[in-house]
C-alpha cells in the first residue's frame, strides 16, 4: 500500500459524500461531520452525494432515511442527484468479491466469532475451505505483510500495520451480508468520490478500506478525519448511547453551533441559515478544525 498523496486526486473533479447508516435520526455529532464534508465540497465547487448505508436491516430504523433527508434539507445541506441506497447495490458487491476471489485474495473462514478476540491469527488462511451454501462461513481478505502510511488532511500522517493490529479481515459476513468495509470502497469508486471527510471514529477503518482499494485497483481518495464530538459525559455522541436527534427547529442555531465545533470562528449574526452557510463556504478553513474532541452541551 502506498501513501495517499493529496495531489493524486487533484486532476479529478471534487466529489464528496455523506454516508449515514440509517440506524436512527442524525445526532449533533453526525451533523458536524456532514457539515464539514458539505462545506469542503462546496468550497471546492464540488458535488456532494448522499449515500444511505442500509446494509444491515436488523440494526436499522425504516423511517431513518426519510428523517435524515428531512434533517439535512431543513439545515440547508443539500445533496446532488438521487441518494444511493446500498441495499440496491448487491450485484456490485458480489462482483467485487468475485474479482477478489479470482485474484486469490480472499478465503473462506469458519471460525466462530467467539473464538476470535483481537487480531485474526489466520487460522483458515491455508485451509482452502469451500464456500458452502448451508454452513455459516465468512470471507476474509488476505492482508499484505507491510507497514503502510497515509496522510490525512485533518489528522496528519498515520502509520499502520494491519497485519499485526487487525489481521485478515472480513469482507463478507457469516450471515451472508457484505461487510461495511467492502461496500464503502466499492461505492466510493462507483460514485467517483475524491474526498472523504468523516468522524475519526472511522479512522480504524481507513487502512482496511485502503487495502481493498489497492486490491481492486481503485482510484485513490483523500481523507480528512474529524475529532468526534463528545457529550456532557465526555463520551462520544452516538446512536447507541441514545444521543438526541439534531434539532431542526432553529436551523441557523444548529448550524452555528456546528460551525463553532469546527473551529470556524465568528459566523455572522443572522437568523437566515442560507446566509450563514454561504458565509461558511466562503470562509471555510479546515486548518481551524480543533485537533481534539469538542465537548458539546446543548444550550
Ligand atoms: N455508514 C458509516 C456510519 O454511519 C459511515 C461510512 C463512511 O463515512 O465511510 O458510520
Ligand atoms: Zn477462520
Amino acid at each position: 500500500m502506498t501513501a495517499v498523496d493529496a495531489s493524486e486526486t487533484s486532476t479529478r473533479k471534487y466529489i464528496g459524500r455523506f454516508a449515514p447508516s440509517p440506524t436512527g435520526p442524525l445526532h449533533f455529532g453526525s451533523l458536524v461531520a456532514a457539515l464539514a464534508s458539505w462545506l469542503d465540497a462546496r468550497s471546492h465547487e464540488g458535488s456532494w452525494l448522499l449515500r444511505i448505508e442500509d446494509l444491515d436491516p436488523p440494526r436499522e430504523d425504516p423511517s431513518a432515511p426519510d428523517t435524515i433527508k428531512r434533517q439535512l434539507e431543513t439545515l440547508g445541506l443539500t445533496w446532488d442527484g438521487a441518494p444511493l441506497y446500498q441495499s440496491t447495490r448487491q450485484d456490485a458487491y458480489d462482483e467485487a468479491l468475485n474479482e477478489l476471489r479470482n485474484k486469490g485474495m480472499v478465503y473462506v473462514c469458519t471460525c466462530s466469532r467467539k473464538s476470535i478476540r483481537g487480531v485474526y491469527p489466520g487460522n483458515c488462511r491455508e485451509k482452502r475451505l469451500e464456500e458452502s451454501a448451508t454452513g455459516a462461513c465468512a470471507i476474509r481478505l488476505r492482508v499484505p505483510q507491510k507497514i503502510a502510511t497515509f496522510n490525512d488532511r485533518i489528522s496528519g500522517s498515520h502509520i499502520f500495520d494491519l497485519n499485526n493490529t487487525v489481521g485478515d479481515f472480513i469482507v463478507r459476513r457469516r450471515d451472508g451480508r457484505t461487510a461495511y468495509q467492502l461496500a464503502v470502497a466499492v461505492d466510493d469508486e462507483y460514485q467517483n468520490v475524491t474526498d472523504i471527510i468523516r468522524g475519526d471514529d472511522l479512522l480504524d477503518s481507513t487502512p482496511r478500506q485502503l487495502c481493498i482499494i489497492e486490491a481492486l485497483g481503485y482510484q485513490s481518495v483523500r481523507y480528512g478525519h474529524l475529532p468526534v464530538i463528545l457529550g456532557a459525559d465526555h463520551k462520544k455522541l452516538s446512536k447507541q448511547a441514545h444521543a438526541a436527534p439534531v434539532s431542526i427547529e432553529k436551523p441557523e442555531k444548529t448550524i452555528r453551533d456546528a460551525l463553532l465545533c469546527l473551529g470556524q470562528t465568528s459566523p455572522p449574526d443572522t437568523d437566515n441559515v442560507q446566509i450563514l452557510l454561504n458565509w461558511a463556504i466562503e470562509n471555510w478553513q479546515p486548518d481551524m478544525i480543533p485537533a481534539r474532541s469538542t465537548v458539546w452541551t446543548p444550550a
